[in-house]
């Protein structure tokens, strides 16, 4: 048995990180936990996350919304200010494993986690999201896309926690959209997953797009030529066939046991497709 710590604030926190040097933190566990049965993991002590409420709830600050880091799926799926303000999260969310593990996993450990196929990632690249890292001695924000830096690998700082999730609020958006093709309906990681913000105006000319890829690269891709290609223009079905096949072009697809590159790359570019039945 291995020590576990649960402490109930952030200076309970450090305190338990600076007794037991090279302790994990974790908050659902359904991603650090598995690893450790699997042996992928051996820490010397495990400190959970779950008690401390600086780490939880979802606010409006100005012109931002703030996400605390260990709020599980399900919380999030229940927020107001979420379901109102970013459905292309909710509908992500909706689709993350299955209603046990959406009840214990948290946002922080999806970021965190860092995996191509995490669900919330491309949403929140799409909305420019930020990650707010905390130490006993500061608080620091940088750009979700800064953070992740490749599968499996983020710009934690040793000693640091992701403390919380800020979103600028959306405005303007008339379509926001998250869609994965996974091998399954349910309890499946995503095959491609792509979330799409799109402004359109009222002659059907899209002002502002922004689109995120899971699953197509080592870390969530962004594609600006599809966006520029977009912008300015009526959107139409041949229009987004242009923008899917600069998608496709742009996509690094990793083969796995789930899919080989090719397909990956051809439903990277029809999920734009989609879009049209969307506006
Ligand atoms: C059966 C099953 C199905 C799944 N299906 C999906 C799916 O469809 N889509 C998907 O995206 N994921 C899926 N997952 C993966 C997992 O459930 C999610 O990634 C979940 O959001 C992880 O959150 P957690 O709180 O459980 O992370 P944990 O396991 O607690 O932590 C994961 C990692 O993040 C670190 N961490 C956690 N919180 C913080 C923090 N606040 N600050 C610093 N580091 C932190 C931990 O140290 C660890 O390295 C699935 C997992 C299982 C077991």
């Amino acid at each position: 048995m291995i020590p576990v710590f649960t402490p109930h604030s952030l200076s309970d926190l450090w305190a338990a990180l600076a007794q037991a040097p090279g302790a994990m933190v974790y908050a659902g566990g359904t991603d650090l936990l598995v690893k450790r049965r699997a042996g992928l993991l051996a820490p010397p002590a495990l400190i959970h996350l779950e008690r401390i409420d600086e780490l939880r709830g979802v606010e409006e600050r100005g012109e931002w919304l703030r996400l605390g880091a260990a709020c599980t799926h399900t919380e999030l799926l229940a927020e107001a200010l979420v379901q109102t303000q970013v459905p292309v999260l909710v509908a992500a969310l909706r689709v993350l494993g299955s209603p046990l593990v959406r009840n214990m996993g948290t946002l922080g450990g999806n970021l965190c986690t860092a995996s191509p196929a995490g669900d919330t990632l491309p949403p929140l690249y799409a909305l420019n999201a930020e990650v707010e890292l905390l130490t006993p001695a500061e608080s620091h924000r940088m750009p979700l896309r800064q953070f992740i830096t490749g599968p499996g690998q983020t710009a934690l700082p040793p000693g640091a926690i992701l403390g919380s999730v800020w979103v600028p609020k959306p405005s303007g958006w008339t379509v926001q959209h998250f869609e994965k093709v996974g091998l399954r309906n349910a309890l499946a990681c995503s095959v491609v997953s792509l979330a799409a913000l799109l402004q359109v105006n009222g002659s059907g000319v899209t002002e502002r797009a922004a689109l995120a890829w899971g699953s197509v690269g080592p870390t969530v891709m962004v594609c600006p030529e599809a966006e520029r290609c977009l912008i300015g223009r009526h959107l139409s079905l041949p229009l987004l066939r242009e923008a899917a096949a600069k998608a496709q072009q742009a996509v690094s697809p990793i083969v796995d046991g789930r899919a080989d590159a090719e397909y990956r790359r051809t439903v990277a570019g029809n999920l734009l497709l989609r879009l049209s039945e969307l506006v």
